[in-house]
């Protein structure tokens, strides 16, 4: 099947064959007929199978007829996050190369002004997030009644981050007549309920996942000592003995862990960025776009900020926390072993909790993952091999997360309070962590103090 059977228009298709597309992917050749025939469409696909040409390319083409009113933007897609949105955006760039269309993007983190000179304007698109949409509505600077279609996308992270209630208030705010295409990678109850209440007999597409990932993708198990001071250890053993590592994404299940991880390991001289949904627009945009142009090596990302992220061509992915779900599991290796290229995703294992979440993945993804061995601590090798992954100039410091590109005081009571445990412990502390994370400073002094070991 070739993409000119589908009914796009001439102008979408001369932006198709720009791209070097050679056919649709199976989201696109089941979805584009139905959506260019104004069906309501339940997308039931995640990222990488290509859905957003899957609807960005009907949308340019049924957009080219009729223009944008004031206030009152034609079409409205809903994105869980900032960076979702600002990549469908693209994407209108992309393939919208040959339409003069307006598209506007409405997202936490930038300054009303501007979006409401855009509005004002009037708009074709609006690609937004439900809470800054919902602003612009509470503030009257935006008429919802001339919605003609409506995209929700990624509908199960916007369970996971709690906007299920906004997105129903949205649903209730555009025109009942309007068209509805809904993607969602699962479809757990809440989801169904949504879909049933919202869409009108909607036509089913079912892609499974990408395949590749699994196939192409080793996946192991390090087991590490419970606390996180142990497991940044066996991260950054894992890391330095790593082979063909070109770029990885280690996943932490709380933002705070990601803020706590990502300056540890610039602290030990790794070429790192961050990725949270604390950090404020500009610097996570600055983030990615550093890791994606490969100017950074490690992304330190939670499953709600990296969901979607559509980054090709990763080596490596570093699970530092066993996901809760083990859903996220295969989202998170997802990200890696695409397009048929080989990855590796090692995840690390402390304490029975984690144990019994990995049984559970494991029964998900119908294979059991075998240990590797944890490469002993950091000698002269290891060393060799961080700085090969280090960069060639040090990450600009960013404005996320606490305490980033701020000078660490010298040597503080509580790093030399953690080389003293590490030390009894019987583990060897690169000169690099010796300014490790944490704060002892309300230990007495006399707990600082070196304790004299046996040969
Ligand atoms: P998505 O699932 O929408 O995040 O898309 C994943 C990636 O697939 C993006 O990098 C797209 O540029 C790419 N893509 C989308 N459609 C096609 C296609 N028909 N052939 C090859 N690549 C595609």
């Amino acid at each position: 099947m070739s993409f000119s059977h589908l009914g796009l228009s001439e102008r979408v298709l001369a932006a198709v064959a720009a791209t070097g597309y050679k056919a649709p992917t199976p989201i696109q050749e089941q979805a584009i007929p139905h959506v260019l025939a104004r069906r309501d469409v339940l997308g039931i696909a995640q990222t990488g199978t290509g859905k957003t040409a899957a609807f960005v390319l009907p949308m340019l083409t049924m957009l080219e007829q009729g223009r944008a009113r004031a206030r009152m933007p034609r079409t409205l897609i809903l994105e869980p996050t900032r960076e979702l949105a600002a990549q469908v955006e693209e994407s209108f760039a992309k393939y919208g190369a040959n339409h003069k269309l307006t598209v506007a993007l409405i997202i936490g983190g930038v300054s009303f002004g501007d979006q409401d000179i855009k509005l004002t304007r009037g708009v074709d698109v609006l690609i937004a997030t439900p809470g800054r949409l919902l602003d612009h509505f509470e503030r009257g600077r935006l008429l919802l009644t001339g919605v003609e279609l409506l995209v929700i996308d990624e509908a199960d992270r916007m369970l996971d981050m709690g906007f299920i209630p906004d997105i129903e208030r949205i649903c209730k705010l555009v025109p009942f007549t309007r068209q509805t295409l809904f993607f969602t990678a699962t479809m757990p109850a809440e989801i169904r309920r949504i879909t049933d209440q919202f869409l009108h007999n909607p036509v089913r597409c079912e892609v499974s996942r990408p395949a590749t990932t699994v196939a192409t993708t080793t996946q192991l198990l390090a087991k590490s000592g419970r606390d996180d001071f142990d497991k940044r250890d066996t991260l950054r053993r894992l890391i330095r003995s790593a082979e063909g590592l070109k770029n990885a994404i280690i996943f932490c299940n709380r933002k705070r862990d990601v803020a706590t991880l990502y300056r540890s390991l610039l602290r030990h001289h790794f070429s790192v960025q961050a990725l949270h949904g604390d950090m404020d627009q500009p610097a996570r945009m600055a983030a990615l776009e550093q890791f994606r142009k490969g100017e950074v090596t490690l992304l330190v990302a939670s499953d709600v900020a990296a969901r979607g992220l559509d980054i090709p061509d990763v080596s490596h992915i570093y699970n530092f926390d066993v996901p809760m779900h083990p859903d996220d599991y295969v989202h998170r290796i997802g990200r890696t072993g695409r397009a048929g290229r080989s990855g590796t995703a090692i995840t690390i294992v402390a304490g029975t909790n984690d144990a019994k979440a990995v049984a559970a993945i494991e029964s998900l993804i119908g294979q059991t993952i075998a240990w590797m061995n944890v490469p002993a601590a950091a000698g002269p090798a290891a060393t060799t091999q961080h700085r090969n992954i280090a960069p060639h100039k040090a990450p600009r410091p960013n404005s996320h997360g606490r305490g980033d590109g701020r000078r660490q005081p010298h040597r503080p009571a509580a790093s030399m309070a953690r080389t003293e445990t590490a030390r009894k412990r019987g583990g060897h502390e690169p000169a690099a962590a010796r300014t490790d994370e944490g704060d002892a400073s309300h230990l007495p002094a006399f707990l600082l103090r070196p304790v004299p070991q046996k040969a």
